[in-house]
């Protein structure tokens, strides 16, 4: 019998461990009233085996000397509170003031599938110090004194080394660059430094070339993800382009030889070579080709879902079905342009009529919609109304480098000139 009350007594408990668990995830506007300070520890820890700690995870970053780090991925179902009770040895109070120091900083209900969270075990049995990773380039360090938690985001130190690679357009950009050790982050970088110039969906050609220039990081022994390109020269069909990394007081970008930055009004394809290339082999490749017909209308012929990006910033004064354009985009820009999207599959997120589109923004997906023979896209500018060919657009580049900073980008891009050569 009183095996039976013992038993009951435990379901009951658990069930009531459970539902604070639950409610502290649920119930975030109750949360935010709970004081940190005034949380008592009045309860218990569970039971809890003493943890091994890896031999490799030696080497963490280490803001406090004396530590033993555990290292562990968040993984697909993971409830925070309950990683946070194993892994750290947290109890419910412990999370909750955890929540709520944290709240400014990040929301640590959110925690994103396989990111890492390395804990420091100093004294006790609960974690005294973690840090979680909040992106690629910055952490989020938590301190734990007491009830007391401290929460600050530190960028994340990486052993940094600049790396050199260039190539030679054999078979697609990917492929090739993939071959010489580049990482499809990077290409992809690489493809939109020079966006302004190159449209590298349709127009690179066998016998292009590059060279780049950029940061492979590394951290407690394993590849990290690149760091920015610091400078690049990209030769298609026999025109060559430069671009220095530079920062020019709050701005920072890429800027050509003459110190004039790259970016401009338009892109020079509504087809963003981010979309097309993401994981491709040369077997999957669907290579997309572009003809200029009558009225300097540009037809694109790319698969059906294809992401489409306004070329410029602009606001969007029509996304509608109209006769034979079929799903149509229209976009106006500053200086008296305007820009059209045809035959769309279906419309971008949020892009309806007065919406504001940022450059490079997807307004919608390559479809066979209206009188058309077969998915494409048809893009068309215009300038005060009267259709042009926005292939011979000429527009100029951007702000030129500050007078008081010329001389140390000239510095940046005589130390990059030699191997760009
Ligand atoms: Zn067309």
């Amino acid at each position: 019998m009183n095996r039976w009350i013992t038993i009951i007594f435990i379901v009951i408990f658990s069930l009531i461990g459970f539902s604070y668990y639950k409610r502290i995830f649920v119930n975030s506007a109750e949360m935010k009233k709970i004081n940190s300070n005034n949380i008592s520890e009045n309860s218990e820890n569970i039971a809890e085996d003493n943890q091994t700690v890896d031999e490799n995870n030696k080497n963490f970053e280490q803001s406090k000397n004396k530590c033993e780090y555990k290292k562990y991925t968040i993984s697909d179902g993971d409830i925070p509170a309950d990683m946070f009770s194993e892994q750290a040895k947290f109890d419910a109070n412990d999370v909750v003031a955890l929540l709520s120091a944290s709240e400014e900083i990040y929301d640590f209900t959110k925690l994103r599938i396989d990111r890492e969270i390395r804990f420091c075990f100093e004294d006790g049995e609960k974690a005294s110090y973690f840090e979680y990773d909040r992106n690629i380039d910055d952490m989020i360090v938590v301190a734990r004194e007491g009830d007391n938690f401290t929460v600050e985001q530190k960028p994340i130190e990486y052993e940094v080394e600049e790396v050199f690679v260039e190539g030679k357009i054999e078979n697609f950009l990917y492929v090739d660059a993939i071959e010489k050790g580049m990482s499809e982050a990077t290409i992809v970088t690489m493809a939109d430094v020079f966006s302004f110039d190159i449209d590298f969906t349709t127009e690179i050609q066998k016998g292009d070339e590059f060279k780049v220039i950029y940061e492979k990081r590394r951290r407690f022994g394993e590849d990290g993800p690149d760091g920015n390109i610091l400078a690049a020269k990209f030769v298609n069909q026999g025109e060559t382009y430069y671009a220095y990394y530079f920062k020019d007081g709050e701005e920072r970008g890429y800027y050509d030889s003459e110190g004039k930055m790259l970016q401009r009004q338009f892109l020079r394809a509504p087809l963003s070579y981010k979309y097309i290339s993401s994981g491709y082999t040369g077997a999957r490749f669907h290579p997309i080709t572009k003809k200029v017909s009558a009225h300097y209308q540009i037809d694109y012929a790319a698969a059906t879902g294809t992401p489409v990006v306004s070329t410029a910033k602009g606001k969007v004064t029509q996304a509608s079905y109209t006769g034979g354009w079929g799903n149509m985009v229209k976009i106006e820009h500053a200086n008296g342009y305007s820009t059209h999207y045809a035959h769309l599959s279906k419309y971008g997120k949020g892009v309806k009529v007065g919406a504001t589109v940022t450059q490079g923004q997807i307004i919608g997906y390559v479809g066979n919609t209206g009188w058309s023979t077969g998915p494409h896209l048809d893009y068309g500018m215009r300038l005060n109304g009267k259709p042009m060919n926005p292939l011979s657009l000429k527009l100029p580049k951007g702000d030129g480098i500050s007078e008081g900073n010329l001389g140390g980008f000239e510095e940046v891009k005589r130390g990059f000139e030699e191997k760009l050569k």
